[in-house]
């Protein structure tokens, strides 16, 4: 199965979350050849970084959109956690303080934006300012509605200047989510995660739908596509993103760069006496 076409949302069409089964895998894959493929894909996600770190040219950003407990933190750490943190970073969007919310939205988000060489992962984005602004009426229509050409216009700035977009979000069935909250209240480790809001939150099902079916589909681009990755099996969840990163960072064709001085030359003057054995 090719994940890269399965899931991408061509531009232009229209998505329709009820149509997209959260449970989908691959029929080829079971979660022990899965975790075995995640493992190789991640060793080689790490090479690419490396080689993207030392071309110092280009960039890439990984935006990360689930409702809760769809997953988000589970892949920073499972698929992307294997990357060097020197090159490597994790933004995490909350609520915007009133230094943010005195500025245009992307205010906060374009100081986030990758340096060249760099990979960053947005957990949650500016599209929170598309979704669960627009779900609770947190600033006018007209403010929103404008919103989705001025993400469009910037993420289009982005790439211009050599960052590479991939935009993911985590579809995930309503009962798969209480089956989640309910593990948290097993692990009390995971206490500190449950808060009220996840639950009423639950009432904006279908809002929360409606306003992610719009952000997919009017900014899905050629250039920075949305991915709805079928994220009830998070097996599944892991591979389908691994292999979409990968591959993309394979078809950026990195050149690493040209040796500043002679390999040889060093060798034989610093490291001769090594080898004759002095
Ligand atoms: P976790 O998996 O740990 O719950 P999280 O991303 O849900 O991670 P929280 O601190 O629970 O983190 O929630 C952050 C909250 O901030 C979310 O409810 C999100 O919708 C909200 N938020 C993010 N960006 C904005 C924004 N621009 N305007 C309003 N709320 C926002
Ligand atoms: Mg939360």
């Amino acid at each position: 199965m090719n994940y890269e076409r399965e899931f991408g949302v061509s531009p232009g069409s229209r998505v329709r979350l009820r149509k997209l089964d959260p449970q989908q895998t691959d029929k080829d894959e079971d979660k022990h050849s899965a975790s075995r493929k995640v493992a190789k894909l991640q060793q080689r996600m790490d090479e690419l970084q490396f080689q993207l770190y030392a071309e110092n040219k280009r960039s890439l950003l990984i935006c990360l959109q689930a409702l809760d407990a769809g997953g988000k933190d589970g892949v920073v750490r499972h698929v992307i956690g294997s990357m060097n943190p020197q090159g490597c970073r994790v933004t995490s969007f909350k609520q915007p303080n009133s230094e943010e919310l005195a500025h245009d939205f992307l205010w906060r988000v374009e100081q986030k934006t990758p340096r060249r060489g760099e990979v960053v992962i947005f957990n949650r984005s500016h599209y929170e300012d598309v979704i669960v602004v627009r779900v609770h009426d947190l600033v006018p229509k007209p403010v929103w509605s404008q919103r989705y050409e001025q993400i469009n216009a910037f993420e289009r700035r982005l790439i211009t200047s050599g960052t590479h977009i991939l935009k993911f979000f985590l579809h995930i069935s309503k009962e798969e989510q209480l089956e989640r909250f309910k593990d948290r209240l097993d692990d009390k480790s995971r206490w500190w995660k449950i808060s009220e809001s996840d639950y009423s939150e639950r009432e904006y099902w279908n809002d929360y739908a409606s306003a992610y079916e719009d952000a997919l589909s009017k900014c899905s681009t050629a250039d920075a596509p949305w991915y709805v990755i079928p994220s009830d099996h998070k097996w599944f969840r892991n591979l389908a993103i691994s292999r979409i990163i990968a591959d993309k960072l394979e078809a950026l064709r990195i050149q690493v760069p040209k040796p500043t001085v002679n390999i040889a030359d060093i060798r034989k003057k610093y490291h001769a006496a090594e080898r004759d054995g002095k």
